[in-house]
This record gives structure tokens, sequence and C-alpha cells, in this order.
């Protein structure tokens, strides 16, 4: 295993982190619910710690609860300082300041330890971070840390990439914590919201570098044939090592369900240090960059000069996961994102198509059509392509 800095932190922390969002269920499938085959995931963090690996993120809500409390009997197996842990707070819940005190106590319970080393406000877009600041969340983080229940305060991050510089310049941050990978180079913080934390004395860690699997599974033709150009490393690998290759990146967070998975992200982790991919491996990926991103169907970019919209609609967000279901066919990321986290409220069908919008794409896109397309196909109706 290979280890960087993290950050002002000082940390060194494996390239390689667990998380611990994705354990396998007891009847062997990926879930997300509580129904965790448990001893099945202490054993694999016990593997994974003996690769090396020495950062377990996990957070109040993964598996209803019950990755804290896995990760607490993991932590109760082993000497308490031999690894880091991160968790984070559940944002979305707080009504009043105490709460977040009350759910930090609840957090180090289930994780049977006084200590949480990296400790985040989980998913922060402007909203969030609004609401967070407004019940005193950054005073909290600093009375924590004093207090030393917190080692390092950071966030997690999910938001259009000019929000990310502002989140990073409010607070003292020890490190955050952002999506990152192949597709999604330009979106969320990107790569400009990278280099920027990093030249902030950020520590960076990366979750969904694979996209939840979306970049390893039903690959068009194209991406197959390109990875299989350099069968040295399976795809996996290849999209993790092009995070690796970039030194402002510290940790990266992968969700391993299997052993055999574990096996491979060890591999890759320890055969890339910064700046290690060949002249022809970096342009490999950005050929399969390329087939992904050309799959993209709408033209928006995210630019959002489109906003407000006068009923509400979220245009780019909505036109961002009709995209990624062009790029990703086979998941049902794109259609669960629309219904179960894009508030009704910003939602397509909500266009009275006043026109506005499309008078100000710089793009000129046709929006009211393509809004309608989106909600038809994210909704299970047209395929909208
Ligand atoms: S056309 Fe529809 S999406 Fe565009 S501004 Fe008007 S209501 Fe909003
Ligand atoms: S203005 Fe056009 S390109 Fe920009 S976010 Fe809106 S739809 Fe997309």
């Amino acid at each position: 295993m290979l280890y960087r800095r993290f950050g002002r932190t000082g940390a060194r922390v494996s390239a390689l982190g667990y998380g611990c969002m994705r354990f396998l269920s007891r009847k062997g499938a990926p879930t997300w619910g509580a129904n965790v085959d448990v001893a099945g995931a202490v054993a694999l963090l016990h593997e994974a710690r003996q690769a090396g690996v020495n950062y377990f993120d996990t957070a109040y809500n993964y598996h209803a609860g019950t990755s804290e409390r896995i990760v607490g009997r993991f932590l109760s197996e082993i000497p308490r300082d031999s690894v880091f842990v991160a968790s984070k707070s559940p944002v979305w819940k707080m009504r009043k300041p105490s709460d977040f005190k009350r759910y930090l106590s609840i957090q180090l319970r289930r994780l049977g330890t006084g200590r949480i080393d990296f400790y985040l406000l989980h998913g922060l877009d402007a909203e969030s971070f609004a609401k967070c600041r407004e019940l005193g969340a950054l005073e909290f983080l600093e009375a924590e840390t004093g207090r030393g229940r917190i080692g390092h305060a950071g966030f997690s991050f999910h938001d259009a990439p000019h929000v990310f510089p502002a989140i990073v310049d409010s607070f003292d941050w020890g490190f955050c914590l952002m999506q990152y990978n192949l597709v999604d180079a330009n979106s969320q913080a990107g790569t400009a919201g990278l280099r920027y934390a990093a030249s902030k004395g950020l520590g960076v860690a990366v979750m969904e570098p694979l996209r939840g699997g979306d970049l390893v599974r039903g690959m068009p033709d194209a991406v197959k044939r390109g990875w299989a150009g350099q069968p040295e490393f399976t795809p996996a690998q290849h999209c993790l090592r092009w995070i690796w290759d970039q030194p402002e990146v510290s940790v990266v967070l992968s969700g391993m369900g299997t052993r055999d998975q574990l096996a491979e992200n060890v591999a890759a982790a320890s055969a890339t240090p910064p700046g290690s991919l060949s002249p022809a491996g970096r342009d490999l990926c950005t050929r399969m960059q390329s087939a992904y991103l050309g799959l993209r169907k709408t033209g928006c970019t995210r630019c959002g000069y489109c906003l407000p919209c006068p009923s509400g609609v979220f245009i780019p967000r909505v036109l961002d996961l009709m995209d990624e279901r062009s790029m990703f066919p086979e998941s049902p990321g794109p259609s669960m994102s629309y219904s179960m986290w894009l508030p009704a409220a910003n939602r397509a069908d909500r266009c009275t198509s006043c026109g506005s919008c499309e008078s100000r794409c710089p793009q000129h896109l046709p929006v009211k059509k393509l809004l309608a397309e989106a909600h038809a196909a994210l909704t299970g109706g047209a395929s909208g392509s």
C-alpha cells in the first residue's frame, strides 16, 4: 500500500480508503439497508487493514445506522490508533444548534470510540451549508475539535462547481470529500475544485471513483475495446489509476463488497504513485473519458444561466440526470436520483413552457423539449433518445 499526506491534517493516509456504505446483504447481494452480513463485513475490514488500508469512512445514515456499528465492532477488535475513522454529520436532520452535538454523541456511541478522526458535514450544497451556518455548525466543529471528540473537521460536497470554492473559503477545514471520477472532471467540484482545495491546504478524499460501479458495468463497446488495449489493468483499475495519478488526491474511497474487489483495488493503489501514468496510459484515459462524455445528448454545459426558472425547475440538474442516463443506460441511478433526491418542486414536469430559459441559454438549447423528454425518460416513459 502507498500512503499520502492528508493536507494540513498531517495524517498519512492510505491511497485506498474503505467506503463503508456498500456492504453485502446476508444473501450476498448489494444492499443499502440494515440487512448486512455483519460478520462478513467486519472480516473484510480486517482484511483491508491487513493489506495496509488505514482510512475507513462511514456516516450516520449508511446502512440505516448499521455501518457505524460495524465499524465500531471492527474498532473494538484492533488497536484504536492503528486506523483513521471518518464519519459524517447528518446535516439534513438538524433543527436546532444542539442537534449537532446530540448526533455526534450518538455516532461516538455507535462507533465505541471517544474520537472520530475525520468528521464531515455530510453532502453540503449551497442551501444546506447556509442552514448549517445558521445553526452554528462551524462553532460546533471548532468546539468539538477543541474537546478532542473530533480530530479534524471537513465536509463532503454535492453541488455545482462554482459553489465549492465558497465553502472551502468559509472555514478552516482540514479536509474535504468530493465526488470525482473519469466522467465528473468538470461537474460537481471537478478537477478545478480538486486543485483549489489542495492549493488551500485541505486534504482531499475522493468518493464515487467508479460512479457506484456504473463506469465498469455495461460499458459501451468503444470503452470496452479501449480498456482491452492495455490489459495489464482491469477497467476498474484504469479508472482508479486516473485518479491516483493526480498529486492533489490523498485518499480514494471505494465501497468494496467482496474480497476480489478489495484485492483488485489494493493492487491498483500499490501500483500508482502520483504522476505515475505513462503518456499512453493518460491518453487512453482521455479517450475513454471522451467516449463516455460523447454519449451525452442534451448539450447542456451546466452553466446555470437559465436559472432561476420562475416555476422552480432545476434545469441543469434535470439535464445532467438525462445525460447520465445516456451514458449509463443500465444504471438505475439517474431515475432514482430524479425521483428520490430531486424535490418534486424542482422536477421537469413543473415547467409551464414560458420560454424564458431558452432566451437565456448561451447554447441555444431547446430546453422545453429536452425537459419533457427528460421527465418521460427518468420516470419510465419514453427513452428520450
Ligand atoms: S420554459 Fe419551463 S423550465 Fe424554462 S423557465 Fe419557463 S417554466 Fe422554467
Ligand atoms: S443555460 Fe443552457 S447550457 Fe446553461 S445550464 Fe441552462 S440549459 Fe444548460
